[in-house]
């Protein structure tokens, strides 16, 4: 697309400069022809995906209809151009969207724009209170089995996501300039806290599968027996800048390790602190009224076991949307400020990898399975447990019946000497982490719930110790999964390293 912009510009030149000073155009020709190769270009929009009232609202612990909407919710997509390659972000707000969604969103994109599919990532923030992008009224993508649900058609909330992904990356191509680009970071460890905790008493760690486990998520805030986080936090603010030529912001595109806020009440629809965070830094910046509009835009990183809860402390009440629009503020302001820092490139290396792995499903023991048995078999009104173990005994059972092997769809960006992770999981934070430490560039930083939802994915070790991200039904690869994603990430990045000039 970039050689046939050129071609024009050069006809015209040559319409201009008719046949009188041959050699001396053909020479300025193929000084124009390499410049112009060579331009960086970018161009970002945004598109409505606000559902119908009435659609279910899955991020709770049960479905509800929406009957309101606070904010509405949106696909912001952000295209780079460097002249041989093009990459397309869209991101939605959506609590998670299942593999063949985020597969139809990219079809779409590429029968529309040209854009290879391998080139075009699409991912949720993370929202819990958004519309299902699930195929039924099933469990939510984060609760126990929701993962497992799937479906050869796209109901018609689906397709409208698909559909508006492929627009809004064409209206982004549309509003493609000449651009600068430049990332930076910036530091909020204030927001962050691992919500996996060791506590002391045996009651509070009990799992649904008849024992005991040796950390408990989300303990009661300022319990007796919390003793210590049972993991990291990764404080970090990573993000890329994209101007005009003339310095004007044409996007942001931050990425957080930190799960959705909440406080929304029962029933509305909202983009949670990601969709607060994208109007506060086009304030900041100064960007409102622009044509075509700024787009910012808040991606969710490693935040499979960490969220905003300080469980030393008990929290005060706070009113609806005041601690999504707290942390939001603190976001931006902290980007804001690591903006002033950064160094912009008026021509950047772009590249993408896209490659499916294979996994295997997590399995029952037959000693689960027995359990399982033995829970379903019991009497109404019987002494449980554990709360939930009912709800476990029957995803257990159903897990035996599903296939064993899988495969997951992995992508690797490089932007400069930046990189760029997705994986279609709940990233713990030590996963994030390591990625950050091992690329191959001088900076990363890795998006998760991207192209599809396979579960939390703990690493070996956070197995270990249990915890409702570990529990089987909540979880569906393989223990290894980590492991292996990590491993494949980094010969991606490797191979774009090695390979693009
Ligand atoms: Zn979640």
């Amino acid at each position: 697309m970039r050689l046939s912009h050129s071609a024009s510009k050069n006809r015209a030149v040559g319409r201009v400069c008719g046949l009188l000073w041959l050699a001396g155009l053909v020479a300025a020709h193929a000084v124009v022809a390499a410049d112009a190769v060579r331009e960086f270009r970018a161009g970002a929009a945004r598109g409505d995906i606000t559902p119908d009232l009435g659609i279910m609202i899955v991020g709770g612990f049960s479905p509800f209809p929406a009957k309101h909407v606070h904010d509405p919710l949106f696909v912001r997509a952000l295209v780079l151009d460097d002249g041989r390659q093009r990459l397309a972000f869209a991101i939605c707000d959506n609590l998670g969207m299942p593999r063949e969604v985020c597969d139809e969103a990219r079809r779409l994109t590429a029968k529309a724009t040209g854009l290879p599919a391998s080139h075009v990532l699409v991912a949720g923030t993370h929202t819990h209170s958004a519309g299902s992008a699930r195929p039924s009224l099933g469990p939510a993508t984060d609760r126990p089995g929701g993962a497992l649900v799937s479906s050869a058609e796209l109901n018609g909330y689906q397709q409208l996501i698909a559909r508006r992904v492929a627009d809004t990356v064409q209206c982004a191509i549309n509003n493609l300039a000449p651009a600068r680009i430049g990332w930076g970071a910036g530091n909020l460890p204030g927001q962050v806290f691992n919500r996996r905790w060791f506590v002391a008493s045996e009651a509070n760690r009990r799992n649904p599968f008849g024992g005991v486990d040796q950390v408990r998520m989300n303990p009661p805030p300022a319990a007796p027996d919390l003793i210590k986080p049972a993991g990291v936090t990764d404080p970090e603010i990573t993000f890329i800048s994209v101007q005009s030529a003339e310095g004007r912001p044409i996007a942001l595109l931050a990425n957080y390790s930190l799960h959705y806020v909440g406080g929304v009440p029962a029933n509305a629809i909202s983009a949670d602190y990601f969709g607060y965070f994208s109007s506060r830094i086009e304030e900041l910046l100064g960007a409102e009224k622009q044509d075509p509009p700024f787009v910012g835009v808040l991606t969710n990183g490693t935040s499979g076991n960490i969220n905003n809860i300080d469980f030393r402390t008990k929290r005060p009440a706070r009113a609806p949307y005041e601690a999504m629009r707290a942390v939001a503020n603190e976001v931006a302001a902290e980007v804001f400020r690591a903006a002033q820092d950064v160094k912009y490139h008026d021509a950047i290396t772009l590249d993408a990898r896209f490659e499916e792995l294979p996994l295997a499903s997590r399995r029952a023991t037959s000693a689960m399975i027995a359990h399982a048995r033995e829970v379903i078999a019991k009497p109404a009104g019987a002494p449980v447990w554990h709360p939930n173990e009912r709800i476990y005994a029957e995803r257990v059972l159903q897990i035996a019946e599903l296939p064993a092997n899988l495969t997951i769809p992995l992508q690797t960006f490089r932007l400069g000497d930046l990189g760029i992770a997705a994986i279609p999981c709940e990233v713990f934070a030590e996963t994030g982490l390591e990625l950050k430490a091992t690329t191959p560039f001088a900076k990363s930083f890795t998006i998760e719930i991207a192209n599809g939802y396979y579960g939390y994915l703990p690493t070996p070790e956070q197995h270990q110790l249990g915890g409702y991200e570990t529990w089987l039904g909540t979880n569906r690869l393989e223990v290894e999964a980590s492991t292996k994603i990590v491993v494949a990430l980094q010969r991606m990045w490797a191979q774009m390293r090695a390979e693009t000039p």
